[in-house]
């Protein structure tokens, strides 16, 4: 743990961002106003290529960005990196320059095996983008993970904290992992609690309540809307918060029904999701599934979009007024997990 990092390794150092999506551009933006030397490198003629532009980058495309670099992060969604590896960097970047992931995916299931005569190290704040940006602006930083892969100058981990620095992220704290942790850590999450784990509860939720003759408006303000509440209280003071402040009811609800629900079996099939991770059996699926033109994903949306808590869902959500004002404003309060 460290908080006393600070953006001096590259303080002569020129940086390529490539991709300016979510991360990318939060990214782009701190480390500039951390007086660090930016580059932003893209498609030409991209869909983001005008908003990098509008936000004052020079823009390149990717393999001429990489070039003059002294560091590349690599922030374009992860099923793309491979080729932009191979077709942009792997020809291009400098020995001894430094190559920045913000996820360990494509290094640690060896997608991409990088040139032996550069750094490889990863730099992953722990929020959207949107957040790694506001927060700096605020003079304050969101939490960053930091691991190093290949150290060839030396001075890997300085680099790799000199960019969290540079996030803003030293401000708040910097966390040391590894590639494989990392990872297999964020796949899982993803996988069993965040997206995956919690909107199956939710759906199985309301599912239950319509099929025993409930009204399906009644039932999604129950299972889903409410949840932002629960979930708020995690997120400010764990589990001691929510019981605070739920009713006695609702805490011996929670203490003899939430075991049943969620119980040992859960736990055994989590383990067995945890071990697909592992041994590489979902990212080896994820990738023939992508190459294939993302059959049974298409599908699965698909299926997810036409849920029936989804049809209610809208109508509901259409005269909730503050989640209206929202939307319009083009400001989602979250943007993406990664
Ligand atoms: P994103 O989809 O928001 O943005 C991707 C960017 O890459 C866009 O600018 C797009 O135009 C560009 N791009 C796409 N294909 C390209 C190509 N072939 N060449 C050059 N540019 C291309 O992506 P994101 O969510 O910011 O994710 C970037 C990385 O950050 C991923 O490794 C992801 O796992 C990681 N990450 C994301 C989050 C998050 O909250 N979104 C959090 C932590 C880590
Ligand atoms: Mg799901």
């Amino acid at each position: 743990m460290s908080t006393t990092a600070t953006t001096e390794t590259l303080a002569k150092a020129r940086i390529a961002v490539l991709g300016y999506g979510s991360q990318g551009r939060a990214h782009a933006l701190n480390l500039k106003d951390s007086g660090l030397d930016v580059v932003v490198g893209l498609r030409p003629n991209g869909p983001t290529w005008h908003k990098a532009v509008a936000d004052g980058f020079h823009v390149v495309e990717p393999a001429e960005a990489v070039r003059d670099a002294d560091l590349v992060a690599v922030l374009t969604p992860d099923m793309v990196q491979p080729a932009l590896y191979q077709q942009s960097i792997e020809p291009n970047i400098k020995p001894g320059a430094a190559l920045l992931f913000a996820h360990g995916l494509n290094v640690h299931f060896k997608m991409i095996e990088p040139r032996t005569d550069i750094d490889v190290v990863l730099v992953a704040p722990k929020g959207p983008g949107a957040l790694v940006r506001t927060e700096y602006e605020r003079g304050r930083g969101v939490p960053c993970i930091y691991a190093v892969h290949q150290d060839v100058s030396g001075h890997a981990e300085e680099k790799a904290t000199a960019y969290a620095a540079g996030l803003g992220g030293a401000r708040a704290m910097l966390i040391k992992t590894d590639f494989k942790e990392e990872t297999e850590t964020d796949l899982f999450g993803e996988q069993a609690v965040l997206c995956g784990g919690a909107s199956e509860l939710v759906m199985k939720g309301f599912e239950t309540l319509v099929e025993a003759g409930y009204q399906p408006e009644i039932a999604y303000y129950e299972v889903l809307h409410e949840l932002k509440l629960i979930v708020d209280l995690f997120y400010e003071g764990g589990i001691t918060k929510m019981l605070e402040f739920v009713s006695e009811t609702a805490q011996y609800g929670d203490y003899v029904s939430g075991p049943r629900v969620i119980d040992a079996g859960t736990k055994e099939r989590m383990k067995a999701v945890l071990k697909d991770i592992q041994d590489g059996t979902f990212t080896r699926n994820w990738v023939a599934e992508y190459q294939a033109g993302l059959p049974n994903y298409k599908k699965f949306k698909q299926a997810d979009l036409e849920h029936p808590i989804e049809q209610v869902g809208a109508k509901l959500r259409a005269r909730m007024a503050w989640l209206q004002s929202g939307a319009k404003s083009g400001q989602p309060a979250l943007k993406k997990v990664g």
